[in-house]
């Protein structure tokens, strides 16, 4: 099964070192009624609840009566020729057994795939500070929205997306903590000198003989190239503004949720190969919350349904709002052909809408030695 969910928390930022040791001193953060546990950021700060609806929602509701489920198969043509097409995909494999293997037996081992769409929008809060160059500055002027009440636009349904907020009424001006309000810091080339030891005499002012260092005129230090020899250089963290707009960032994040359940089939074929190919869909369902699909044949599909719908519910309303879900039924064409070549017998699988084939065990996969 695949779940979406685990793989981004793999490639959540670590720890909350990223703006490195000229990080902001928590000095510089002014108390904000509301926000009172908002970090320095680095993705480190949890994500806040969202706040319980004043109305309850709208209860889910089963799905209209399903359609017949049935199960189509492919013809023996279509077969052959997903798999010549195949053989030919591969330039060393020879396509012998492809054009010439005597198809013994087609059989199908169509399989469902369950699918749940999840789609939720978080929210969470840090500091944040950029150079100042006159933004409107409006801590304090009003009370600050709680961090739900602002209005952000979502993307469409089921699209994965991002959006930074300033807070409203969070932002004010501070000197730079990094340069101290001076708009710049010392060289890091020449430590603040301006200059620094010649090159071509190593700074003893002459070279070989008595001949005074022409490169140095003598002097034995030369201009800091690095800093025009000021011996400073512009503060990067307010790019030389001397002050920075503070403020707290909101980040709203939606995420879809996807996770998909294969019923188990004993073609053979790994369940893996399935995860690259469509199906035919049996069934479709989007709505705020669905409800588990009523009266699907298959008892595995039935308790996927239901065990899916409860998990993301329960999991996804804790620390996110549920916006939208979805969930799909499609039958998986698998079929596994057997067919004859020099006397021995072998097969191959044709699967998906796309008539995939996977063939693990091709009898000729070097052109040169079988022909
Ligand atoms: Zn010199
Ligand atoms: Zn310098
Ligand atoms: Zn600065």
């Amino acid at each position: 099964m695949y779940n979406n969910q685990e793989a981004n928390a793999m490639f959540a930022p670590q720890g909350s070192n990223f703006q490195g040791p000229s990080a902001p001193p928590s000095s510089m953060f002014d108390n904000v009624p509301g926000y009172e546990g908002t970090g320095m950021g680095g993705g480190a700060g949890g994500y806040l609840p969202p706040p319980t609806p004043a109305y309850p929602p709208p209860a889910p509701a089963p799905a209209p009566t399903q359609p017949e489920w049935n199960i189509p198969s492919i013809s023996e043509d279509t077969a052959r020729e997903a798999f010549g097409l195949f053989a030919s995909n591969h330039c060393c494999w020879s396509k012998a057994p492809a054009k010439d293997g005597v198809t013994t037996s087609m059989d199908a081992f169509n399989t469902y795939r369950y699918r749940l769409e999840t789609f939720t929008e978080s929210r969470s809060t840090e500091w944040d500070h950029e150079e100042y160059n006159g933004q409107p500055v409006d801590a304090y002027t009003q009370p600050a929205p709680g961090p739900w009440d602002i209005h952000v636009q979502a993307p469409g349904h089921f699209e994965d997306h991002t959006e930074h907020v300033k807070v409203p009424y969070t932002s004010s001006v501070k000197d730079c903590h990094a340069c101290m309000g001076m708009g710049k810091k010392p060289c890091t080339e020449c430590a603040g000198a301006g200059n620094k030891v010649c090159w071509v005499c190593s700074g003893a002012g002459v070279r070989t003989g008595d001949d005074q260092c022409t490169h140095c005129n003598g002097r034995g230090r030369e201009n800091c190239s690095h800093c025009q020899g000021h011996g400073s250089q512009q503060c990067d963290s307010c790019n030389g503004k001397r002050q920075l707009l503070v403020y707290i960032k909101l980040i709203v994040k939606w995420t879809n949720n996807k996770e998909d359940f294969v019923v188990e089939q004993s073609s053979g074929l790994k369940v893996e190969n399935l995860s690259s190919v469509s199906g035919k869909e049996l069934f479709r369902d989007t709505q705020y919350l669905v409800y588990p699909v009523m009266g699907f044949p298959d008892p595995a599909v039935a308790q996927a349904t239901e065990r899916l719908v409860r998990d993301h519910q329960a999991k996804y309303s804790q620390s996110s709002r549920i916006l939208q879900q979805r969930q799909t039924i499609e039958l998986i064409p698998i079929t596994k052909v057997s067919y004859k070549w020099k006397g021995n017998t072998h097969t191959y699988f044709v699967f998906g809408n796309e008539f995939q084939v996977s063939a693990d065990e091709y009898p000729a996969t070097c052109c040169c030695t079988v022909m």
